[in-house]
């Protein structure tokens, strides 16, 4: 839950999640609409959809008890490196280092580290350094106190060197110029048209088969299906959100019932509509759309729903 977002935001998801899921057994037992639902929010949909799946692994082959050995936690789905060591080092006491966004900043800057962190030799060296100061003992509050050195005195910015207990081991010379990185892929702008449909108290949903896979939203407009009646009707709703590297901006535009396609395509009854799994633009689409606000609405998103 904790990846790309922050502590703060997350802890309402995550105590909702463990009242609903309070062990493997019952993610084991949820269907995957319950899964999703209960995800719902956090966005990378990816981390609910291994998690289910690494539920079932945990309860039908390690008898509901999480493996504590690294090489069988790497085999579960949508586990890699940093999550199996954190697991290992945190739960279990083991010695093991871990290298996270904020262990990362600090430790290019500690070792002075040349190479691109976010490139194989760059990670690699990263891993290897990290291995090199964790301790036999004691490697859960040390990996703890790495990650917080980072986070609060180790800052991207401005750097607290002169409060910082470790400055006597580091070898930046300028540390603001560290971690380096390579260059990021320039943002993509996307249109995404869909249709709002409605009849006796229902709403039309698709179940999406393509970013957000398995999770319920408003039908695509497509040229030879569904599409605006005119084209020069105006969306009833637009709104702009960010998309890892691109900017969607969403257009919805009311249309009269179709002929649906059993296969993907499914009425909700608005009131139960709160129990689907439903990604955040699309949700907020629908309840804005259902509160009979004014009509054409244009929104603009700073958060991302990934
Ligand atoms: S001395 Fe400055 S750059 Fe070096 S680890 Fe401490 S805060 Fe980071």
């Amino acid at each position: 839950m904790l990846q790309q977002t922050q502590v703060a935001t997350v802890i309402p998801y995550y105590n909702k999640w463990l009242r609903r899921f309070p062990d493997f057994a019952s993610v084991a037992r949820a269907s995957q609409n319950d899964v999703l639902h209960g995800w719902q929010g956090l966005g990378y949909y990816n981390r609910a959809r291994n998690l289910h799946a690494a539920s079932k692994i945990v309860q039908d082959q390690h008898m509901g008890i999480f493996p504590g050995d690294i090489a069988v936690i790497r085999k579960l789905p949508g586990i890699g490196r940093y999550t199996a060591n954190a697991v290992a080092t945190f739960a279990f006491h083991q010695p093991v280092p871990i290298v996270e966004t904020n262990t990362a900043r600090l430790l290019a800057r500690l070792f002075d580290m040349r190479a691109p962190i976010d490139s194989a030799i760059g990670r690699e060296k990263l891993w290897e350094s990290a291995a090199q100061v964790v301790p036999s003992r004691n490697a859960a509050r040390f990996n703890s106190a790495l990650i917080d050195l980072g986070a609060l005195v180790c800052l991207a910015d401005r750097p607290k060197c002169n409060v910082c207990p470790v400055k006597k081991f580091c070898r930046a010379k300028n540390p603001e110029a560290l971690p380096i990185k390579k260059s990021r892929p320039r943002t993509k702008r996307l249109i995404e048209t869909h249709a709002f449909v409605t009849n006796n108290g229902r709403v039309l949903l698709e179940q999406s088969s393509a970013r957000w896979h398995g999770m319920w939203i408003l039908p695509p407009l497509k040229l030879d299906g569904l599409r605006p009646s005119s084209s020069r009707q105006r969306p009833a709703y637009k709104f702009v959100f960010p998309f890892t590297h691109h900017r969607v901006t969403l257009r919805i535009f009311h249309q009269r019932p179709p002929k649906i396609d059993n296969r993907s395509q499914h009425w909700f009854s608005i009131r139960r509509i709160e129990s689907v799994p439903i990604p955040s633009p699309h949700r907020r689409a629908i309840v804005d759309l259902l509160s009979a606000r004014p009509a054409t609405r244009s929104h603009r998103r700073r958060s991302s729903e990934r």
